[in-house]
């Protein structure tokens, strides 16, 4: 009910009438007022004018699931949705759902993570209230050695969801960054639980650098946000909403293919590499080439100086620009 009371006030320009609000959600007129001072007290300013209705004059910037719920145009994915003030990661939270109950589709949010994870061991920086922790569920009827894919659906949605909200140049490093001016806005942290045959589940998180202002040291020449490359602040349910409508949208066109050929040109299009000079880091093995764009399997072709092709697997490999991270 939050969530369809505040979608109404959001998307009215004038006056809701409290009787409208009853009887469009069927509560009456004291449950409405309830969650208009449960919206209040989160932080929404609400005017309340006898005889008139209710009008919203301001939206904090809350990670709360009404928020994210209200803006959603998805029709399954983040529909279940439960967001944590602070957790270790929100991609434990999706697993510990994926062992259990959890439905593909339920999102998982966080303020803050006390332990962010990216690949191989290392640690995504989550402080609270600047940007978006998220993790979502999936039970995807694929074979296992097809979902490393997924990690490239979700990196290009989030990249488009990212541009269609800010207009920030998001463009995405191979195989699970999206950047901006050269620097990181959001790494993607894929995990999955199978059988030899099937995939019991999978969680894809997503952390997006949003109003950070400034980044510890070590992180700074490497990590910008989107108000660093936007020029201002942004609300971060808006983000999610986008990138979880064009997920949805490209998670659909990724299943009926069985593999990425229906997304391979918008990817290619965004992806940062194209046409460059990259440094390929293999466990044991580095060498540059020249890349060319991915694959429908979504491994990055490259070029070798001697003009042979090679086509990169993403598992254990980073890629760099000969003269920086990109
Ligand atoms: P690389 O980007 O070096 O190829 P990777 O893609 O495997 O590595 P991830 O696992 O996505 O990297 O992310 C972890 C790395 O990202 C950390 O080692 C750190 O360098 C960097 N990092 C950590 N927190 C943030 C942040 N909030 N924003 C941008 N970069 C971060």
């Amino acid at each position: 009910m939050k969530q369809k009371i505040l979608c109404m006030l959001r998307e009215a320009d004038t006056y809701v009438s409290g009787q409208e609000l009853c009887g469009q959600l069927g509560v009456s007129r004291t449950a409405v007022w309830k969650v208009i001072g449960q919206l209040k007290e989160e932080g929404y300013e609400i005017e309340a004018v006898k005889n008139r209705g209710y009008r919203i004059t301001s939206i904090p910037d809350v990670m709360t699931a009404a928020e994210i719920e209200s803006r959603l145009k998805t029709k399954i994915m983040g529909r279940c949705c439960i967001c944590y003030q602070e957790t270790d990661s929100t991609n434990n939270r999706a697993r510990d759902a994926g062992e259990k109950d959890g439905v593909h589709g339920m999102l998982f949010a966080a303020e803050r993570q006390s332990a962010g994870k990216g690949r191989r061991g290392r640690a995504w920086d989550s402080p609270g209230g600047s940007s978006i922790y998220m993790s979502i569920l999936l039970r995807p009827d694929i074979r296992p050695a097809k979902a490393p894919m997924l990690t490239l659906v979700m990196g290009l949605s989030a990249a488009e969801g990212i541009k269609e909200t800010t207009g920030v140049d998001a463009k995405i490093k191979w195989p699970n960054d999206i950047v901006a001016d050269g620097k990181k806005i959001c790494g993607i942290l894929t995990e999955m639980v199978t059988e030899i045959e099937y995939i019991n589940y999978v969680v894809i998180g997503v952390g997006i650098n949003v109003n950070q202002e400034s980044f510890p040291e070590g992180l700074e020449g490497k990590a910008t946000s989107l108000r660093i490359a936007g020029g201002r602040t942004f609300g971060r349910a808006e983000i999610i909403a986008a990138v979880l409508k064009a997920f949805e949208k490209n998670y659909e066109l990724f299943l009926e293919a069985g593999d990425l050929s229906q997304l391979r040109a918008r990817y290619d299009r965004l992806l940062v590499n194209l046409g460059r000079d990259v440094r390929v880091l293999e466990p044991g093995n580095e060498y540059e080439a020249r890349a060319k764009g991915i694959s429908d399997e979504g491994e990055l072709i490259v070029t070798l100086s001697d003009g042979k092709e090679r086509h990169v697997f993403s598992g254990e490999v980073s890629v760099r620009g000969i003269y920086g991270y990109v």
